[in-house]
């Protein structure tokens, strides 16, 4: 195989065959499924990297399934969105790309296995959590050619650490001291500007005819259209837009309008100073190395500058301004500590995944008396006694996000009003991956699990139902932080 420009690290070879150039192989396959664009993606940069190696061009192939758990309008209106873009974007490139979204469950079956026997070889995204692990895996078993799955998750690759970091400060510790020599292997801006092929890869009429190409321009304006899918019409499109483009400008707008407050104004819901980015990152309309190029350009801020002492602490390693370590403590520490997880163990959504004391400790107060119980349906109406967890809610069935300072209370007192913590666990996995954009996420289970535990220690002193586990209060939170206006949109 050629020699990769894509840090090893980052490749994982599934079907270890060498690249079938004499079969009737004429294009190497991007089977895109996480990292959903073309730019800053070594995924799509290892498919062309191969692909000049043999001298032939990339089919790039966005699929769209109807049938796992929670598709709704809101989710596939935001991926066909991002598709429309791509299409608009490689169609610029004389790339060709093949966009398609399933009618009924299991109709597109058998397609990726039709595509692979034309390819040199498919390159995957390799994603650690939801369906899309259990995917690949079962893909490996129907292409017959070279498979690699690429991770292009996070600056840090997945396969870097080999263990699961318990709490959030030995994970920072490791990337002080493991991270700088990731931060030069950057992904190309650029990648299809490297291929040196003329020819535009070509999808034989046998399989466009069964498999026609999904008409995302259309789909993408109007969302009434998915009302024929067999997917879950109740969960309405949000106006939160998918798609590099508006992942670009959002990218901008925060550099440029509310990096600089970051740290102050992340936790007050008023405020609207977090980035927003999480959807976009989550469905790969937005690279990691991009929000990180960004965000440091804009601080002035250089390699060299990084502290040669691996502190562990949450300022200072960086050597950036403090807005800036603030958000990259939230964008590299906390969120590539979920990938890390979510890598290493397949139970990272099981209850049992829990560290024994938050399991043991929230055993033992399981019969404690709950002044207020609510069931699924309750919660999902927003119906409980408390104005603010209320608000919270309608936010994320509205829009599909909510604040992150009221997400960590929204998760605390679904603990505290449901009659155990197993209870607790299926009612936030329900209602966040149904109705948050950027749900289904590694960062989906950091959030959840969090709330009974994981990344956390134990907390004094113990109280009725939540134990050691860390305690929030409504009150406690209306007075820490500006939601007057947010009370006024939601409540
Ligand atoms: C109960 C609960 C559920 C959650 N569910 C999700 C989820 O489904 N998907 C999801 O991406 N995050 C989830 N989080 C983490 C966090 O709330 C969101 O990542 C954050 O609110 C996204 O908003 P933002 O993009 O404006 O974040 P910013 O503050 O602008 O941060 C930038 C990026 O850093 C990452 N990040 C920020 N905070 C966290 C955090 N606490 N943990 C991990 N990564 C973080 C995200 O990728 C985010 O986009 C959850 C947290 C809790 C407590």
């Amino acid at each position: 195989m050629p020699k990769s420009f894509v840090p090893s690290l980052r490749v994982r070879v599934v079907n270890d065959v060498p690249a079938n150039e004499k079969g009737d192989g004429n294009f190497v396959l991007y089977w895109m499924t996480a990292f959903r664009r073309g730019t800053s993606n070594f995924a799509l940069q290892r498919a062309i990297e191969i692909g000049q190696e043999h001298n032939c061009p990339v089919l790039v192939f966005e699929a769209l399934r109807v049938g796992y758990r929670w598709a709704n309008d809101r989710l596939h209106h935001f991926v066909i969105q991002g598709m429309a873009d791509n299409q608009a974007f490689f169609a610029k490139r004389g790339t060709a790309y093949y966009p398609y979204i399933e009618k009924s469950p299991g109709d597109g079956s058998g397609l990726l296995a039709a595509l692979a026997k034309s390819a040199v070889a498919v390159v995957g995204d390799d994603f650690p959590c939801f369906f899309l692990p259990a995917m690949t895996r079962a893909a490996a078993r129907q292409i017959k050619c070279r498979f690699e799955l690429v991770d292009s998750n996070g600056l840090l690759p997945m396969r870097a650490a080999d263990k699961v970091f318990v709490r959030a400060h030995y994970f920072r510790r490791f990337l002080h001291k493991n991270l700088r020599p990731h931060l030069v292997d950057v992904p190309d801006t650029d990648p299809l500007s490297r291929s040196t092929c003329t020819q535009a890869a070509e999808v034989a009429q046998h399989i466009k005819k069964r498999w026609p190409s999904a008409e995302v321009d259309k789909l993408a304006r109007d969302a009434s259209l998915l009302n024929s899918l067999p997917i879950d019409h109740n969960v309405r499109p949000s106006e939160i837009k998918g798609g590099v483009r508006a992942a670009q400008t959002l990218l901008k707008q925060f550099v440029r309008q509310r990096l600089d407050a970051y740290d102050v104004d992340r936790n007050h819901p008023d405020s609207n100073g977090s980035s927003g980015f999480s959807p976009y990152l989550h469905f790969g309309h937005l690279s990691s190395h991009e929000v990180f190029s960004a965000v440091m350009k804009a601080d002035g801020w250089q390699l060299d500058d990084i502290s040669d002492k691996p502190t562990g602490s949450r300022e200072g390693w960086w050597n950036a301004s403090p807005f800036v370590e603030a958000f990259l403590d939230e964008f590299i520490t906390w969120r590539e500590l979920g990938y890390n997880m979510c890598w290493q163990q397949a139970d990272y959504d099981r209850y049992e995944s829990l560290p024994e004391w938050a399991q043991k400790t929230l055993h033992e107060h399981e019969r404690d008396p709950r002044e207020h119980l609510y069931s699924l349906e309750e919660f999902e109406q927003s119906q409980t006694h408390d104005e603010l967890w209320n608000a919270a809610q309608r936010q994320l069935v509205l829009e599909g996000r909510i604040h992150n300072y009221l997400r960590m209370l929204w998760g605390k007192k679904i603990l505290q009003w449901t009659p155990d913590a197993r209870t607790a666990l299926r009612v936030m996995i329900e209602l966040n991956n149904k109705y948050a954009l950027d749900g289904r996420n590694p960062n989906s289970y950091s959030g959840i699990f969090w709330v009974l535990g994981r990344y956390d220690r134990a907390w004094g002193p113990e109280r009725k139902i939540f134990g050691k586990v860390r305690y929030m209060t409504s009150e406690n939170t209306a007075r820490k932080v500006r939601l007057k206006q947010y009370l006024k949109n939601y409540g």
